[in-house]
């Protein structure tokens, strides 16, 4: 297979490859291969190698919302190259109303502030987003009550027996969800926005970023929200008057400015994030009779959150 993979134009492979130097905690262990793909032609020829295959695949963004277990990857990681990250020209569809479309790889910020200085408006919400345009798509990411479902029209992906664009109506959004296959990853995304004033959409996002600095760890390694919030209630509410901020276990630490960010102070190990999100999830569940549900993403080892994040790895 690795021949294989090798062989395809626009495509390049890495064996034994860290995974922590692409995630935004920088923890966990190696893949098998990292393949990068430079278009969707060789992206949909690769994954058709690695099914023939029968070896698992998977797909990294910008690592912002992962946490890649110790023992690695055990199989093909993808990730888009930079060729990806493009934005095409605003072409206006009737009224105000204008669409965009950019790659899967490009980060979301770029993109919040490239349709921005165009005067652009409806992805203010994305400005302090970290991660990729594709992984905000599965991720259905959002913040200050807006989310990508709201302004995305479409998505074009790329699988390993079918390619194509399926428009967002049709997917089963939720909060932090898109409905989307797994075996499908994100190469394009169409959005709808609303022609505004630049100056102004750029001062909404001094506010939100100002917002966020006030709020959220600051130059420490994190993946954002560790739990997703639960019906009618805020998963850092409930963290902090357990008394969690600054609870540390080897390298990793719940933040003491926001209890559900988890840094890396050290040279954090997945076990050590595993751990303290068990112990975090089971106080929670003692104290307050509410389970967290995780809203970072795991990659590799196997783990079981069902019954309090019991872990083995
Ligand atoms: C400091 C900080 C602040 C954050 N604030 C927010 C916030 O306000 N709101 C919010 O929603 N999130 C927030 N996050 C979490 C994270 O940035 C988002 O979930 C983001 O959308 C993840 O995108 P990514 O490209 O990094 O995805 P990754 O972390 O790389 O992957 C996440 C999931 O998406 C899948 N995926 C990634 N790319 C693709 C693709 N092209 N096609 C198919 N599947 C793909 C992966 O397989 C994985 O399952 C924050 C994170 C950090 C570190």
């Amino acid at each position: 297979m690795a021949a294989r993979l090798g062989a395809i134009p626009d495509a390049r492979t890495w064996r034994d490859a860290p995974l922590g130097p692409f995630t935004t905690i920088g923890v966990g262990g190696k893949a098998d291969i990292l393949l990068t793909a430079a278009s969707s032609a060789a992206l949909a020829e690769a994954l058709r190698v690695v099914a023939d295959a029968g070896v698992p695949w998977s797909i990294l963004g910008g690592g912002s919302n992962l946490l890649v277990a110790d023992s690695g990857f055990a199989g093909v990681v993808v990730k888009l190259d930079d060729a990806f990250h493009y934005v095409e020209t605003p072409v206006g569809v009737g009224g105000r109303s204008m669409r965009v479309v950019a790659g899967g790889g490009l980060p979301l910020s770029r993109l919040a502030a490239h349709v921005a200085q165009a005067g652009l408006s409806g992805l203010e919400f994305a400005c302090g987003i970290p991660g990729s345009v594709g992984g905000a798509v599965v991720m259905n990411a959002g913040a200050h009550s807006g989310s990508v479902s709201g302004v995305l029209e479409a998505v074009h992906v790329v699988g390993p027996t079918d390619s194509g664009w399926l428009q967002a109506e049709l997917l089963d959004w939720g909060y932090r969800r898109s409905g989307l296959p797994g075996d499908m990853v994100v190469t394009a995304a169409s959005f709808r926005l609303t022609r505004g004033v630049s100056a102004e959409i750029l001062e909404h996002h001094r506010t939100l970023l100002g917002v966020r600095r006030r709020t959220q760890p600051r130059a420490t390694r994190s993946f954002g929200s560790t739990f997703s919030n639960p019906p009618g209630d805020y998963a850092g509410r409930l963290l902090e008057s357990c008394g969690l901020k600054g609870v540390r276990r080897g390298g990793a630490q719940v933040s003491a400015v926001h209890a559900n960010f988890i840094s890396n102070v050290g040279d954090a190990t997945a076990g050590d994030v595993l751990g303290l999100m068990s112990m975090m999830r089971g106080t929670v569940r003692t104290r307050h009779e509410v389970v967290l549900d995780p809203e970072v993403r795991v990659l590799g080892g196997s783990f079981l959150w069902d019954q309090g994040a019991e872990v083995s790895d």
